[in-house]
């Protein structure tokens, strides 16, 4: 059965639509939204016999967590408290910052949501954005393909969804409504998204490089009612594409020529950089050689942008 292209979107119980009330005006996908990629469906359908006989089974744990946090992120919705407050001050914004650092959350962005990035046929309550970058060990994930590396980024996934949730629980705490969406299972393209929160620059492994982690972080978002949030209002990172274009590393070190060298433009006005088909097989045996090979997962990124720089 090719659950993969079968089912375009999670079932209503994952689904935050199923949980929205009639009072809620949600914003909707927009016309060049494209399809959500439910990564657990991708693996079981592209990922190698060898890996689902072996790691998938020993990662059933953390995939098993992470769908009971989706759960607890869509139903969550129905405890909004609906007071209309929507102002946040600047000592709730630092309490909110702190704890998310206490749960381990790496960076903390704000932006304004393209609908275009919300998933076909997804929608999310508000369209005020808090993004957060969690790092996952790069030591770890340098042991990839391994079962290590694998569980590195379950666990990282689940600990986002656990982190996001308690965050939306503090918010709600504090007056305000709003829509917690999880690493995985989420309802919209975080990549861009953190991107336009400035959290850091798309490299040409599609993946967000921030400036302390590189690309060995994963994403996740929160959605809420408060509107004076301090969205970012430009990119400190765009140095990055350029750097790309001739560095390859990622292009070079992907096992199965997953990368494309030029992305390809899609009608969101994002780019695609991976042949998910390609590296599904690989990645589902704990591939992760387009972040461990990347030069800002080892180096500084200051460094990185100097020597850029200077070398125009
Ligand atoms: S995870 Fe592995 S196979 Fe997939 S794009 Fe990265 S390097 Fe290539
Ligand atoms: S390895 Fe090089 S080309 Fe690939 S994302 Fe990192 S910096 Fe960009």
């Amino acid at each position: 059965m090719k659950l993969y292209k079968i089912m375009k979107k999670p079932p209503f119980f994952l689904s935050a639509s199923h949980w929205m009330t009639k009072e809620d005006h949600p914003v909707k996908s927009g016309p060049n939204s494209r399809q959500a990629v439910i990564i657990p469906l991708l693996l079981i359908q592209y990922g190698s016999m060898k890996a689902k006989a072996k790691t998938m089974t020993k990662l059933k744990n953390h995939f098993i967590s992470s769908l009971k946090e989706m759960v607890v992120s869509a139903k969550s919705l129905k405890y909004n408290p609906h007071t209309g407050k929507q102002t946040m001050d600047e000592i709730t914004l630092k309490d909110m910052e702190n704890y998310a650092h206490e749960l381990g959350i790496s960076s903390i962005g704000y932006t304004k949501v393209n609908p275009n990035y919300i998933f076909k046929d997804f929608e999310i309550l508000y369209d005020n954005a808090i993004m957060f970058t969690m790092e996952m060990k790069k030591e770890v994930i340098a042991t990839n393909p391994s079962l290590e590396s694998s569980k590195e980024i379950f666990r990282t996934y689940e600990s986002l969804g656990i982190a996001v949730n308690k965050i939306a629980d503090f918010l709600r705490d504090r007056g305000f409504d709003c829509h917690p969406s999880p690493a995985i299972g989420g309802d919209i393209n975080t990549v861009p998204t953190a991107q336009e929160a400035n959290l850091g620059y798309i490299g040409k492994n599609g993946i967000l490089i921030t400036p302390d982690f590189g690309p060995c972080v994963r994403l996740a978002a929160i959605f809420i009612d408060a509107d004076n949030l301090p969205f970012a209002v430009k990119n400190e990172h765009t140095w990055i594409k350029e750097f790309c274009k001739t560095c390859n590393r990622c292009v070079k070190s992907c096992p199965s020529g997953a990368i494309y060298k030029e992305p390809k433009v899609l009608n969101d006005e994002t780019y695609v950089y991976i042949d998910l088909h390609k590296c599904a097989p690989p990645f589902s045996e704990g591939c992760s050689k387009c972040i461990s090979n990347c030069v800002f997962t080892g180096g500084n990124y200051n460094k990185i942008k100097k020597y850029h720089f200077l070398g125009e």
